[in-house]
């Protein structure tokens, strides 16, 4: 008695903690291939969802003597 239980929710969780583990190795997987934005003054790379914002804060922070299209030439003006 109980001892069945036990043992059928012990599984789930290990279940749970492969489906994690796996989710979290596609997301670093996925965080990998992400980072294609990069400046082209330091070389320092950023997450392509980066929006535009941050880029000109990066520019106007790091290289305030360059312009920002300098920095990353994808941002159009
Ligand atoms: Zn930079």
């Amino acid at each position: 008695m109980g001892g069945g239980n036990g043992q059928k929710s012990k599984t789930a969780r290990e279940r749970n903690m492969e489906k994690q583990k796996a989710a979290k190795r596609s997301q670093l997987e996925s965080n990998k291939k992400a980072m294609t934005i990069q400046c082209k003054v330091c070389m320092q790379t950023f997450i392509c969802t980066t929006t535009e914002v941050k880029c000109r804060e990066h520019a106007e922070a790091k290289h305030p003597k360059s312009d920002v299209s300098t920095c990353f030439p994808h941002l159009k003006k």
